[in-house]
């Protein structure tokens, strides 16, 4: 079967999606309409139709979509049923929060290398994950096949390291830094900025108040 192009939204809201059907299959809820839907995930009615409508769904009028189904498909849809191993580079502050943080439960994914230039971290276990000297990055990378860097350095080491992450085959970068790193194209960059996502919702609020629901 050919496989389907979902929109880009549409991908952005699955995971949304599959957390929250987990959550309901772990209650033992069994069907779920798309307007319980709605209400959990904050997405209106017609969007997750219309998201759900895009896998050839599934739902049945009256009856409402079956939870384990869907977690099925979406769990082969979002890689779920793998492991998908990710490493990180610059175990700081951030760092090491994120090292703690336990993706695993949530999304199957699990950092399984660290990669720092401080010597007093490089070659230490840290949250039960071993971390590599920068010197070793490339290399590491490639022997673990891995293919997803979180990047959580300082901002002037930000494109160096990237350099070296491309070299190293990496195809996706979750990046930490305010700095809009260059790749070559196949490479994919999703910028996380902590620091400015606030400033934006501080500026929104006083300048706008909070949100209409719906507006
Ligand atoms: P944050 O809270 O931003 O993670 P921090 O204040 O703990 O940071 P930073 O100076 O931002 O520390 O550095 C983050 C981590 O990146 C540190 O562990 C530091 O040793 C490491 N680091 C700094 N420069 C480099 C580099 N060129 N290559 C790899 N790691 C680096």
């Amino acid at each position: 079967m050919a496989e389907t192009i979902i929109p880009k939204a549409t991908a952005k809201r699955l995971p949304l999606y599959y957390r929250y059907l987990t959550f309901l299959a772990n209650a033992g809820t069994t069907k779920v309409s798309s307007t319980e839907l709605s209400e959990a995930v904050k997405v209106d009615s017609a969007t997750i139709r219309r998201d759900f409508s895009y896998f050839g769904a599934l739902g049945k009028r009256g009856y409402g979509y079956d939870v384990k189904d869907l977690i099925t498909f979406f769990k082969k849809i979002l890689n779920q049923d793998r492991l998908t191993n990710v490493a990180l580079v610059g175990v700081g502050n951030l760092g090491h929060a994120l090292l703690n943080y336990n993706f695993r439960q949530a999304n199957n994914i699990r950092i399984s290398a660290g990669f720092d230039l401080n010597p007093d971290i490089a070659g230490t276990i840290q949250s039960g994950v071993p971390i590599y000297p920068m010197a070793d990055m490339v290399e590491q990378l490639k022997e673990q096949q891995i293919e997803i860097v979180i990047l959580t350095v300082p901002t002037d080491a930000a494109q160096d390291i990237t350099d070296g992450l491309v070299k190293a085959g990496i195809k996706g970068i979750m990046n930490f830094t305010p700095l809009r790193i260059s790749v070559p194209s196949y490479v994919r960059v999703q910028n996380v900025d902590l620091a400015t996502e606030l400033q934006t919702l501080i500026y929104f609020l006083e300048h706008y108040g909070p949100t209409l629901k719906d507006a």
